[in-house]
């Protein structure tokens, strides 16, 4: 079998871009999961588009089902394979092609790691502003291909919205081309979306043009304590109101798991006390720093003043912001503790999420095994994430758990996934949040986009 899969790419790829048999020892499905070795037929290494697609034309002739692999930081279980799969890794095609300081574009290979995208911005005094916990691991593709949100979606969107242009290999080997720097094009289909948030079963993005914007001046954050939920809401539309478009994050995070992500070490030591129901994390971000400090303190003092907000501590350099954030996007520092965990990324309509958090917080607690529960999220897109604890992975916990979460979601026009996607984790579930009809035209264009079912194969549906 490893003689015959080498013989079907060695034509085209050199022989270390071909791994199999003990090679894999070292390769894995997930970052969490390194310890557990990769189960494939073989991984291959592309190093460009048209490798790629030399690839797919193989396995399209031999029927072979592929799994693309990014940063593996998915949550979903979209990366994981069978021993028969062909995994395509896009490690090796990292390049940055170019920054367009005037077009405020950058065209980038599918392999980028985030920060790097970050940071090669930032050198051009510009901004790319989709940020995550795992933003040193998780590449361009694989952000595209979940179409993933974060802490910014607030002021600039979701990948969506930055991405103006793809290059894409679809499952027969050919490839779509539109990598134009313009954001304007109503000439037909705007087939990129079709690709993004696919979670690779459509086709593999090789390389995309995104879309950059000018580098904030000024960037303030604060602490926020509350006693209510409703407090929350009003001072989300307050900051937002007064804030007239600076406003760039509000992450809310629950007492309990507030003092979970600030109790295990000085780095994220708490920086209000813990005598809070809820707790937020603002950030403005403008043009000028010791004015918008200013106005910003301002804000804060008159929400002190009328008792919208119970507390709060502003950041007073950058290193308090660094310091701010980083007790937020470390979720490690909530896992680590846990037996086994389970993770959920649930959207609501944002007046109904105290309530609907409150009571699943009651409900969990009923179920014999959970062992610790955890709520936190990006509340301005109405967007919660559970981080739950067990004390084993037996399916019928995970289903009852599931259903806790889910179930009630229907009703109040919500999602099982905000942002995270579907993958094998919850298509069971995507009948809650998407019609029958709505289901059947998905796997209409599955079916029409890679008829032989090569790519991701029972990840969605
Ligand atoms: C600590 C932590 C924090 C996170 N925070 C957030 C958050 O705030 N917001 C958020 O949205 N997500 C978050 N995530 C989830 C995850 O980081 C995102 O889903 C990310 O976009 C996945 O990128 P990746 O490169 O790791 O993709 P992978 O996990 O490798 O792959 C994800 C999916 O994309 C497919 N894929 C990968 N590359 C390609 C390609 N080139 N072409 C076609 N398909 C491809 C894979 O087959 C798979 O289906 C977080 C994850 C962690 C571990």
């Amino acid at each position: 079998m490893n003689f015959s899969i080498r013989q079907l790419f060695n034509e085209f790829l050199q022989k270390d871009q071909i791994l199999t048999g003990s090679d894999l020892d070292t390769r894995y499905h997930h970052i969490w999961h390194m310890d557990q070795s990769l189960q494939a037929a073989c991984l291959l290494l592309p190093e460009s588009t048209k490798e790629v697609s030399m690839i797919m034309k193989q396995c399209d002739k031999h029927q072979l089902t592929v799994v693309v692999h990014g940063g593996l930081t998915n949550l979903v279980g979209s990366t994981e394979t069978q021993e028969d799969e062909v995994v395509i890794s896009l490690e090796r095609m990292n390049r940055i092609v170019q920054t367009d300081t005037s077009s405020r574009t950058m065209e980038v290979e599918a392999g980028v790691i985030l920060e790097h995208i970050q940071d090669k911005a930032e050198e051009n005094q510009l901004l790319f502003p989709l940020n995550f916990g795992a933003k040193g691991s998780a590449q361009i593709g694989g952000i595209i291909s979940t179409n993933a949100g974060g802490l910014r979606v607030l002021k600039y969107g979701m990948t969506r919205q930055l991405i103006l242009g793809l290059e894409v290999v679809l499952a027969d080997g050919r490839i779509i081309s539109s990598l134009k720097k313009i954001i304007k094009d109503n000439s037909g289909y705007d087939l990129k979306q079709l690709f993004i948030g696919s979670e690779g079963t459509l086709g593999i993005v090789t390389k995309a043009m995104l879309k950059l914007e000018e580098a904030p001046k000024s960037r303030n954050a604060a602490y926020v304590g509350f006693d209510a939920f409703a407090k929350v809401v009003h001072f989300l539309k307050y900051m937002d109101g007064q804030l007239a478009g600076q406003l760039s994050g509000f992450e809310l995070i629950w007492k309990n798991t507030y003092q979970q992500m600030t109790s295990t070490s000085d780095a994220v030591r708490p920086p209000l006390p813990y005598d809070y129901n809820y707790y937020v994390l603002v950030e403005s971000m403008g043009a000028d720093q010791i004015k918008d400090q200013q106005s910003f303190e301002f804000l804060l003092e008159k929400a002190l003043e009328s008792d919208m907000i119970l507390d709060a501590v502003m950041a007073q350099s950058p290193s308090d912001v660094e310091w701010f954030f980083r007790i937020r996007e470390d979720v490690n520092n909530l896992v680590d503790f846990m037996t086994h965990d389970q993770h959920f990324d649930i959207s609501l309509p944002i007046p109904l999420i105290g309530e609907y958090i409150a009571d699943r917080y009651e409900r969990l607690k009923e179920i014999d095994g959970v062992e610790q529960v955890y709520a936190f999220g990006h509340v301005a897109d109405g967007n919660i994430h559970f981080m739950i604890g067990k004390e084993n992975t037996s399916a019928d916990l995970k289903k009852a758990i599931d259903h806790c979460i889910y179930d009630g979601l229907k009703a109040i026009g919500g999602s099982v996934s905000a942002e995270h996607g579907i993958g094998v984790h919850k298509k069971e579930y995507l009948q809650i949040c998407r019609t029958t009809e709505e289901i059947q035209l998905m796997k209409q264009v599955k079916n029409m986009m890679d008829p032989k079912g090569l790519l991701n194969p029972g990840k969605i549906f």
